[in-house]
């Protein structure tokens, strides 16, 4: 086994302000990176702000960051790091701007471009990254992973020790102010963290360990009736880290990678859109690794039938119409890439145009 996680994680309520002094260590100024209105709707923003005001740091806000982040925005991100003199960063938000940020406080550091990203032209070393979460889902938080979308429209991470925050702060009643279909479809990226991650090649006992955990939180609190308790919030919200460190070790397989496309291509949110492609991969692995499949599901105590009826209980109605020349375009992509091989039994780019096929062929 291998296993390093450097963040500084500290979750539950209020933890913002009980570790502002903590929060303010990194310097004397910084910038915070956020969405449009997470940050406010969910009052992170109003508690770290106090927190800085009243340890006088000087801060300036970068608020543009949207779903789905742009590396153009990150690197305009940085330049603003950059002009103010930030020391350090606070990402505040779902996954989008918590990701932004770990680019943002690289592109603080030296003024970069979108080549130099992907190029792995970086600084030495990022600006001192704090992540505050207001989604549970991601699990970006304790991972040293940032989902970007380039300029010619694709979503492609980055990943590197650089980009893990010093400190994440979360507060699950950040997360309450999520509306239902956002609260589900961020809650499903949680599952399907966790159980693409039990699924990879690359996954260890300690792995294994956070997927089952997280998995059996998500079984109990995911079917949500009626509004969320606070703790059912608490509840996901740890779920959702569990799947983060899940995941920072193994990384995601097929579902992650296909589901992508449907973000960049349909507008589909980031964990709805891989949680479609979940079935498939339990149908998948009842075939091609069975005995694995008979153990995880007596580990949880539940079998493929509810598990699927979950993931799909999540999902909303997809518009989603494809045409045989737009699946033969896309395939390529899924050739000789790294979540679709990660997948435990073999996964090929054939299997992946029948699933496309079969779902979103137009008649
Ligand atoms: P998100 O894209 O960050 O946010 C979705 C929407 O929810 C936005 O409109 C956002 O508003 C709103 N929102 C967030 N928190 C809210 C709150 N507390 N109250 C009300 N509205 C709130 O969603 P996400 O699912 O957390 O993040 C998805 C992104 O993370 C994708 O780009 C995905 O690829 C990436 N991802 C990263 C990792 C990783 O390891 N780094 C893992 C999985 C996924 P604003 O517009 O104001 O922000
Ligand atoms: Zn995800």
């Amino acid at each position: 086994m291998n296993f390093r996680n450097p963040v500084h994680l500290i979750t539950g309520k209020n933890c913002v302000k009980d570790y502002g002094e903590l929060l303010c260590s990194f310097g004397s100024s910084c910038l915070i990176v956020t969405g449009k209105s997470s940050a406010v709707r969910s009052g992170a923003l109003a508690d770290v702000t106090e927190v800085l005001e009243s340890n006088h740091i000087r801060y300036e806000i970068y608020d543009r960051i949207a779903q789905n982040p742009t590396v153009a925005s990150c690197l305009e991100g940085g330049k603003a790091a950059r002009e103010m003199g930030a020391e350090f960063i606070i990402g505040i938000g779902g996954g989008s701007p918590l990701d932004a940020a770990k680019v943002v406080a690289l592109a603080g550091a030296k003024d970069m471009t979108e080549e130099m990203l992907y190029g792995n032209d970086w600084p030495e070393a990022a600006l001192p990254i704090v992540l505050v979460g207001t989604t549970a889902g991601t699990g970006s938080e304790v991972t040293n992973v940032a989902v970007l979308t380039d300029s010619r429209h694709r979503k492609h991470s980055v990943h590197d020790d650089r980009l893990y925050a010093a400190l994440s702060l979360g507060d699950y009643r950040y997360t309450m102010s999520l509306p239902k279909s956002f609260t589900l479809s961020t809650g499903v990226d949680a599952l399907a963290h966790c159980l693409e991650s039990y699924f990879s090649r690359k996954a260890s006992d300690i792995s294994r360990a956070f997927s089952l955990r997280g998995l059996a939180i998500l079984l109990k609190n995911l079917p949500l009736a009626g509004q969320p308790t606070e703790e059912v919030r608490e509840a996901l919200y740890n779920a959702s880290i569990l799947g983060g460190l899940a995941i920072s070790v193994t990384g995601t397989v097929f579902p992650h990678n296909v589901g992508y496309y449907l973000s960049e291509n349909y507008g589909v949110p980031h964990g709805t859109a891989c949680a479609v492609f979940l079935p498939d991969l339990l149908n998948h692995l009842e075939k091609a690794v069975p005995e694995e499949a008979k153990a995880f599901y007596d580990a949880l105590g539940t079998d493929r039938e509810s598990l699927t009826a979950l993931i799909k209980s999540t999902l909303p109605e997809l518009d989603i119409a494809m045409t045989e020349e737009e699946i033969a375009a896309a395939l390529p992509r899924w050739e000789n890439n790294g979540s679709v091989k990660n997948t435990m039994g073999t996964v090929t780019a054939e299997d992946i145009r029948k699933i496309l096929t079969e779902k979103f062929m137009q008649e």
